[in-house]
């Protein structure tokens, strides 16, 4: 037998900006698919179109080009044979899968209103039940299974409204073998009569998404756990529909959990702890809310995927820095776990670390440049800005910030002068005997026919010698004298760095204010 193509979908609803659970769904699928050489599709699911978010469709479709992980079919990713891939235009597919299952009795239509369908879950709510429309009770209901044949056609002809909903069996146990999950039993008594095709013509989640993953020829439903109550549901569709040897294998994602205590991941954890829980930047069009994103808060795309592919999965090794290339070759559904996965928001800022400090410097002070131009104000023409200044400076600052954007501020002092003085060290170090030194430091340094490293250490050390002083007395203060801080980068760099001129007039501007 010939290996099936494997074709894994992303899918989507665009009810608001992605959650970074959304995009580790889409990232496993992604990773599925490239390992065995299969396609990875975006499908948008818009057939609730009550719940639709403008803007949403184009979020999703721009955090998964950010994330680099870009599906090789569907919206926004030049289309395909299967096209279109938006399931709203494709709505007039939809009503015949329904139709046929109620020829072949496996479905009805039902009349209830929304204000009846209210009512009823009203009253059992007030009896502490919940109501569900199935076996039990739809025969007391408005439909064509309770009505007569022609109370049926009659409200038909007379254009009533109606749903077509799943004729769930009783008594019949519905095994699936999930990928992550292994075999899963349910009994059909607890599924209820899902409303397949609603008033309006469109098809809800459950009709379409098996419709389309039939017509798509999808081979694996990887999704998020929140789905596997409807999972038997599904199977008796696929099974009625006449499908079942083609149904997808599924594949449940454990969800993602809040860093303290238990439950889902939301974005109030977000708000309460300080991360983000979205890829990007997000306005909600209706209440004007900002959501902040990984993208903006200056998190690198590979450390972001990083990340979110430990969420769930580990590699079965200590390994924990994976490239996209590494976590293709390396992902497989059996190392997915299957208990949910406790988000660790330090825990994602260190994978940033890891790949800042992975960064050559030359690079990382081409993507601080604007921004330390625009936040001291530099001059285009000035060496601070220069390519070879900004990489000795990100070399110096990369083993202390975890973001670029860090480093304007962890290393103001390599781009403007101070303004203050740590005054911790300057109290208990200061001494007015100390004077002379610094000056007698100063004329030496800017003596040094070449400003190196070596020559500067040779001279501090000489000079501190000759005034009969140890290191422990003379280098913090040097530090703060140069730089304003009482730590920081290492210091002889930094004083390469900063240059001849730019260290004379700071040492008699810092002598100047010290100890008067
Ligand atoms: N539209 C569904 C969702 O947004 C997709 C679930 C699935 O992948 O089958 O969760």
């Amino acid at each position: 037998m010939t290996q099936k193509r494997i074709r894994v979908r992303f899918a989507p609803s665009p009810t608001g900006p992605l959650h970074m659970g959304g995009v580790r769904t889409a990232l496993y699928n992604y990773l599925f698919a490239k390992k065995h050489g299969g396609d990875f599709i975006l499908r948008i699911e818009d057939t609730d179109q009550g719940r639709f978010v403008p803007g949403a469709e184009d979020y999703i479709i721009e955090a998964l080009k950010w994330c680099g992980i870009e599906p090789n079919e569907g919206l926004g990713f030049g289309d395909g044979p299967y096209a279109p891939y938006r399931q709203s235009e494709r709505k007039p597919m939809f009503r015949q899968y329904a139709e046929q299952l109620v020829s072949s009795g496996h479905a009805y239509y039902a009349f209830d209103t929304p204000e009846e369908m209210d009512a009823l879950r009203k009253q059992a709510e007030s009896n502490k039940q919940t109501f569900s429309y199935d076996a039990r009770t739809r025969m007391q209901l408005q439909n064509s299974l309770a009505l007569s044949e022609a109370e049926v056609k009659q409200r038909m002809d007379n254009g009533m409204a109606y749903v077509i909903r799943l004729k769930v069996p009783q008594g019949e146990s519905i095994i699936i073998n999930d990928l992550i999950r292994g075999e899963v039993v349910f009994q059909s008594d607890i599924v209820d009569d899902k409303v397949l095709l609603k008033s309006d013509g469109m098809p809800t989640y459950h009709l379409a998404h098996i419709v389309d993953d039939y017509l798509m020829k999808i081979t694996h439903a990887v999704r998020g756990e929140e789905w596997l109550p409807s999972a038997p549901a599904h199977v008796l569709i696929y099974r009625y529909l006449g499908w079942e040897s083609d149904m997808p294998q599924l594949a449940h994602l454990p969800l993602l959990l809040k860093p303290d205590g238990n439950g889902k991941l939301s974005k109030r954890d977000g708000d309460r702890l300080g991360f983000p829980v979205f890829p990007l930047d997000w306005n909600d069009p209706f209440t004007g809310e900002k959501s902040s994103g990984y993208r903006e808060r200056g998190y690198y795309p590979e450390a972001f995927v990083n990340m979110l592919a430990f969420l769930g999965w580990n590699p079965g090794t200590e390994q924990e820095i994976f490239s996209l290339e590494e976590l293709c070759a390396h992902f497989s559904f059996e190392h997915i776990h299957k208990a949910g996965a406790k988000f660790d928001p330090e825990k994602a800022k260190w994978f940033n670390e890891h790949y800042l400090r992975t960064t050559e410097s030359s690079e990382l002070g081409a993507h601080i440049k604007s921004d330390v131009q625009q936040t001291f104000n530099i001059a285009e023409d000035n060496r601070r800005l220069s390519a070879d200044y900004l990489t000795k400076a990100a070399e110096l600052l990369k083993p202390r910030v975890q973001f670029e954007h860090e480093m304007k501020t962890t290393g103001a002092y390599l781009f403007q002068a101070p303004d203050t003085y740590d005054e911790t060290v300057v109290a208990k170090k200061w001494k007015p005997e100390l004077r002379p030194f610094f000056e007698g430091l100063q004329a030496a340094l800017a003596a040094l026919p070449a400003f190196e490293t070596a020559h500067i250490d040779e001279t501090i050390k000489s000079t501190a010698a000759s005034f009969n002083l140890k290191p422990g007395e003379i280098m913090q203060l040097l530090r703060v004298i140069v730089s304003g801080q009482g730590g920081g980068v290492d210091l002889l760099g930094m004083i390469e760095l900063l240059g001849q001129t730019e260290i004379s007039e700071r040492m008699t501007r810092a002598l100047s204010r010290i100890g008067q």
